[in-house]
Formats: structure tokens, sequence, C-alpha cells
């Protein structure tokens, strides 16, 4: 199966040099030619599989340039108990009606590790496939989750160095602590003075620097990436739809063919645009619909056919969705509309921050997905509600999915089944979880996991556990002009 760029260029690609590459060299996102199809047999196959199975069976469809042995190797290895304590991607029963999928049982406690433990070990062997002798070197801008998960999922891994930005005042103490104490001889992480968005441009400035490339390639290293615009993070997470489908046949709740909804709090699009892809590949899902916070520009979207980044931006209490450039919207335009007419609306939003889509699509886009919203106030209601009501403590992520889903429910009584993607442990977002359900705040940030644990009599998860007491090795802090600097540094190459 080959790989081509959502606008139409050139490159054709294997699933490794997908992977490997990253972004097409036309500034496109790479998507295989076709998708493959899973019928009912299958569903049968995948019934009697364990999780790592499941997704070498799933991923070995998509990515047929490594073999099944070596795939089934990498997620035994990827979603191990002891890396995910609590099974990979449990779905729990919320209600009759209501499936929560929890995809936080991970080494980071949030769901980007369901993608991020695998990708690293696809990325090492895309590396000896394509023939690659030089070392991958990650650079990675992070607000916060992804930069944990990323550290944690390249640690050790062969071939490869990574390195972290973060904004030294924009991340949470719990995860800047997650961050500074992270574990491996290939990884570095450093704080620059400045806010996310420094730090995001800066390491796009580093990415299209061809001083820079060159320099490096003279020293046998070159760039990659980690964000969730590469294939090597969207494959796996089509995986767990398919999964939480054989976990309702197994369970008795659905009989083999039944459609089932499905709602995905969302931010770059990544995680229910594989919802869409599991769709596509047959498998029985009648409606998703893509939950937003207060930064509502997909609801917007996906009502009007109208998308305007101009617009306030809102810092809320699920920051993982707080964004305003849904990058992975762009594979869901090229399926639906082609190369040509995705490439011209790309230059728009790039131009003038807006494109309208013509009606053609907008009638596409409606048969497949419904997009909601729900404020901060219907945020913590929802935490308060459900932990009182159903005894289940999610966090604030999760809680702008499921009142989504109540929502869509409400309006459409289709009687399916609903499945919420429930993307972060509760612990994560100790805090503002235990504002919503008690109505003060925590004495600090850090004592919020105890306190929430007390308060609910729930663990705190192994990764967060005792965060304060883990040695600190990286405590640089940079200018943001001096980043270029510090990677070379990193790399012991004079610049
Ligand atoms: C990244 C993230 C999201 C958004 O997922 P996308 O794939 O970007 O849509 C939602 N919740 C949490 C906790 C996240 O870390």
């Amino acid at each position: 199966m080959n790989y081509i760029s959502t606008r139409g260029g050139k490159d054709i690609v294997s699933a490794a040099g997908a992977i490997k590459q990253g972004l097409a060299s036309d500034g496109g996102l790479f998507m295989p030619q076709s998708i493959p199809q899973i019928d009912g047999q299958d569903l049968a196959e995948l019934c009697e599989m364990s999780y790592p199975e499941r997704a070498a069976y799933i991923l070995s469809r998509f990515l047929d340039d490594y073999s099944y042995e070596e795939l089934l190797e990498d997620c035994e290895k990827a979603y191990s108990p002891d890396r995910f304590v609590g099974g990979a991607a449990p779905l729990r029963k919320l209600n009759d009606d209501i499936f929560v999928l929890e995809l936080w049982h991970g080494p980071t406690s949030a769901f980007k590790d369901m993608a991020l433990q695998i990708m690293p070990k696809l990325l090492s062997r895309a590396l000896v496939k394509t023939g690659e002798k030089r070392t991958a070197f990650i650079l990675v801008a992070t607000s916060g989750d992804t930069g944990k998960a990323a550290l944690e999922g390249y640690r050790d891994v062969p071939g490869v160095k990574i390195m972290v930005f973060y904004p030294v005042d924009g991340v949470s103490r719990v995860q800047k602590l997650q961050m500074s104490t992270q574990l491996g001889e290939n990884v570095s992480v450093c704080a620059i003075e400045g806010n996310f968005d420094d730090a995001q441009t800066g390491v796009k400035k580093i990415f299209g620097d061809a001083e820079m490339a060159a320099l490096l390639n003279d020293n046998d290293v070159f760039l990659s990436s980690a964000n969730s615009i590469n294939w090597g993070r969207l494959a796996p997470q089509i995986v767990y739809y398919v999964s939480a489908y054989c976990d309702l046949l197994n369970a008795g709740e659905i009989i083999a063919g039944e459609m089932i909804d499905i709602t995905v709090p969302t931010g770059n699009f990544g995680n229910i645009f594989a919802a869409y892809i599991a769709k596509s590949m047959g498998l029985p899902i009648n409606r998703l619909v893509c939950a937003s916070n207060k930064n509502n520009i997909l609801t917007d979207f996906l009502a009007t056919g109208t998308y305007d980044r101009n617009r306030q931006f809102y810092t809320t209490m699920s920051p993982s969705m707080d964004i305003l450039i849904s990058s992975n919207l762009e594979r869901l335009l090229y399926v639906m509309s082609g190369c040509e007419n995705t490439a011209e609306l790309m230059k728009k939003l790039n131009t003038e921050g807006a494109y309208t889509i013509d009606s053609t699509l907008k009638a596409k886009l409606d048969e497949h997905f419904t997009g909601l919203f729900c404020d901060e106030e219907n945020t913590a209601a929802e935490i308060k509600r459900t932990f009182n009501e159903d005894g289940y403590l999610i966090d604030t992520h999760t809680a702008v999915g499921l009142n989504c889903a109540k929502q869509y429910m409400e309006a459409n009584p289709d009687g399916l089944k609903m499945v919420v993607a429930s993307t972060a442990s509760p612990y994560k977002f100790a805090s503002d979880v235990y504002t919503s359900i008690t109505g003060k705040a925590p004495t600090d940030e850090l004592s919020a996991l105890d306190e929430l644990s007390a308060l609910t009599s729930t663990e705190i998860p192994y990764p967060l556990k005792d965060i304060d007491k883990r040695e600190v090795r990286f405590k640089t802090v940079i200018e943001k002009q001096a980043m270029p600097a510090e990677v070379l540094k990193n790399l012991g190459i004079k610049g």
C-alpha cells in the first residue's frame, strides 16, 4: 500500500517512508491510497484476540511493508500489562446506553500513549527498512501532554534522540514535573522563556532551516516529528474503536452488525479522524459526534461549512482541546473532496485564516458527523453529576465528550449504544476535577492528587504517584532565540 499527499504533490512512499518523513514535501499530510476493509468474519476473529493481537491485525492492513510478526512483537511490548496497568483500552459501562472507552491507562495517563507507545517502534523499524543510517532527531514543542508521551515513547529507542521544548510558565506543575524527571539516555527537555506559540514557532523554524538541515546531515542526523500529523500516530488510534466494538459484542451488549454511535472530545481532529477511518473500513458506526470545548471552531464548521480561525482563543480546563487549527481535518477534506480542493482550502486557511466548503462536501460531512460543544460551567457540572450519580470519576476532556454525547442522544433518540472516548485520567487534571466536585480549590496543584484520592476513594495512577519525589534531571531554561543553538549543543555539534 502506498501513501500519498493530501495536497496532490508527487511523493509516493511506503508506510515506513510516511512514518519516517512525517509530512509530505508539499506541506500536505500522508494518506493511504485506499482504505482496507474488514467484514463480519474479520470482526468475529478479532473478538477472540487480545488487544496487542487486534492492534497487529489492524495495523498490518495499513502498514503492509511491516510483517505481521514484527507488528505483533511491537504491539505486545507497547501495550504490555506493566505499561498499561488496568488494560490497554478497557470499555466501561456507564449505564444501559453509554460506554466509556478508557484510553488513559498508559505510562503518562493520557490517550496520546495509545499511539506514542507504538510509533517509536514503528519509526525504529522504518529506519532499517529504508536503509537510513543517520540518527533521527525528534523535535517537539509541547503545551504539556504530547511532550511527556513522546519522551516516554522514544526513551532509549535505538537510532533515535528526542528533545522537547516547553513554555516555562505555560504548563501545569504536574506536567512540568512529568517532563523534568523523565528517564532515558537519549532524551532531553528544555524550558523556554515564552509561551507555547513561541516554542512551536521556534521548532517550526528549525524544521524549515535549510542551513541547519545541511549541518545536521553532515553530522549524520535528520529531524523528525512526533505530532499527530504523522500517519504513525493515526493508525494505532483506529485500533481501539474496532476493539471497543468487539468488547461490546463479547459482552452481549450488541449483536453482530449492530450500529453504534461514537463521541470523541476533539482538538487536532486526530482521534475522531481515526474513528472515521474505522467507519470507512466497515465497522458499523452510525454517527461520529465531534465534541469541542468553548473553543468551538469545529462545532461552527460542522454546522455552517465555514472554518474561521479569526476568533477569540480561550484557555479552558480542557487545555488539550484548546486548538484553533485542527490539522487532521485536512485528511477528512482530502478523503471527501480530493487533493485539488484540499490544497486550495489549505491555502485559503493560510492566507485568510478561513475557508468555506461547497454544498456537496458539506452534505458528505453531514452524513457522518455532528459537531457539539460544552462550555466551562457544563464541563464542571458533568464531572460532578457523573461522580455523584454514577460513582464514576472523569477528567475535564472526557466530561466535554460525555456532555456532548448526552446532548446528541437527547436530540436524536436512535436507541443505539454510544461509546465515548475518555482521553485522560482524572488525576492528570486533579485540581479542576476536585474543584468541580467540591466547589472549592485544593490546597495546591500537587496536593490536589492526594485530596482527590481521599475525596473519591480512588487510586492515583502509577505514572503520577509520588511525582514530586522523583529526581529532577532537566533544569535548563533558555531564551527562545537560543533554541537552534541548544539543539546543536545537545547533539554535540559545533555551529
Ligand atoms: C490530545 C488530546 C485531546 C485531543 O485529541 P485530538 O486527536 O487532538 O483531537 C483530547 N484530550 C486529551 C486529554 C488530549 O491529550
